[in-house]
């Protein structure tokens, strides 16, 4: 089958590999119907993903169908449509006894696909703990709908769920990318009063107003009189920097009402300064990524009743055997790209 692969710091290949097979009776082999590329891909590709293993299959974002099952897995057959969660989690360590699946401490647990084991920009992919890694897609959602249900929506519905947005709030999202846009979805579901949301790219301001219409869409150089004209009480109520940029820690706190909640989702590059005789007296709560992707299902189910949608995200469509070209596309943002789906 073909498969795109990690070969060293720098190049991606598109190589011939075997289909995979069952290696433990929690596995599934999962035929992928859809895959699409995610920044994190990217980090892999520049070295910036120490722990990424050279030669596996990359790509984690991805759905497909059921192929295979080992004798220990029972929340999936074969023929079930699925989504592929980015996160391995073996559903009872501590840690996800808690729900903080991220930190599973199982040695494949946490963003395994596609990093440390074959991923999903391939015609095949193995699952491990499938019970846990496999969401089966209702009818009536397509692949398109259900594409970023297993990582950039997680990571959004996470957000708004740990920033703890309430109704009414007046709430301040850094960053307009797909996982941007995705946090807006989310957040929107917990009725705030008013959404900002900062993003340096105008083109994709405008595509968020397009859609979101009542979103408040703002340049970092227009953001300060913006809080100061919607937010009575100093700041917004609520803040989930998703941006991950030079001054974008410094906006989150910077925006923040006293006792707000900010909320880190983005992964920088960068150590970030955290200035506290600047904001002694504020009371902030400060929260971190990365996402705790085990609520899949839930997504689902909103999708498929129509409160999120994401597929206006899905820009461009390229087949595997053309990935090269997605990859470039999505890599120097040409012709206003915010995601590609790759169809095997
Ligand atoms: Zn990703
Ligand atoms: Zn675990």
């Amino acid at each position: 089958m073909l498969a795109y692969t990690y070969v060293k710091e720098g190049t991606f290949q598109l190589l011939e590999k075997p289909k995979p097979t069952l290696l433990d009776s929690r596995d599934a082999i999962v035929r992928v119907t859809l895959a699409s590329i995610c920044t994190s891909d990217l980090h892999i590709k520049h070295g910036s993903v120490p722990r990424a293993v050279p030669g596996i299959t990359v790509g984690h974002e991805m759905v497909g169908v059921v192929e295979e099952v080992g004798s220990q897995v029972g929340t999936v057959r074969p023929g079930d449509r699925v989504t592929v969660n980015v996160e391995t989690f073996c559903g009872s360590c501590f840690f996800c006894q808690n729900g903080w699946v991220n930190n599973c401490t199982d040695p494949n647990g946490g963003w395994a696909l596609g990093c440390r084991i074959d991923g999903g920009q391939a015609e095949y992919v193995r699952v491990p703990y499938a019970d846990q890694g496999l969401n089966k897609i209702p009818d009536l959602v397509t692949d398109r709908q259900a594409l970023f249900v297993g990582d950039i929506l997680a990571t959004g519905y996470w957000a708004a769920e740990i920033g703890e947005v309430k109704a009414g709030d007046t709430v301040l999202i850094i960053g307009g990318g797909p996982t941007g846009i995705c946090t807006l979805q989310c957040v929107r579901l917990k009725s705030p009063g008013k959404v900002i949301l900062c993003d340096r790219d105008p083109w994709r301001l405008n595509f968020i107003q397009a859609h979101w219409p009542d979103t408040i869409t703002v340049l970092p150089e227009e953001l300060e009189a913006a809080v100061k004209e919607h937010c009575p009480h100093g700041g917004a109520d609520a803040v989930l920097e998703v941006a991950g940029s030079e001054d974008t820690f410094r906006m989150a706190w910077a925006c923040a009402r006293p006792n707000a909640v900010v909320t880190v989702v983005s992964l920088y590059d960068k150590a970030q300064t955290l200035p506290l005789p600047d904001m002694y007296g504020k009371n902030l709560t400060f929260k971190t990524g990365g996402v705790d992707g085990c609520h899949c299902g839930e997504i689902l189910a909103l999708i498929a009743a129509g409160k999120i949608d994401t597929t206006p995200l899905i820009t461009h469509t390229c087949k595997l055997r053309d990935i090269e070209s997605g990859y470039a596309l999505f890599e120097e943002r040409w012709d206003h790209v915010i995601k590609v789906a790759v169809e095997p």
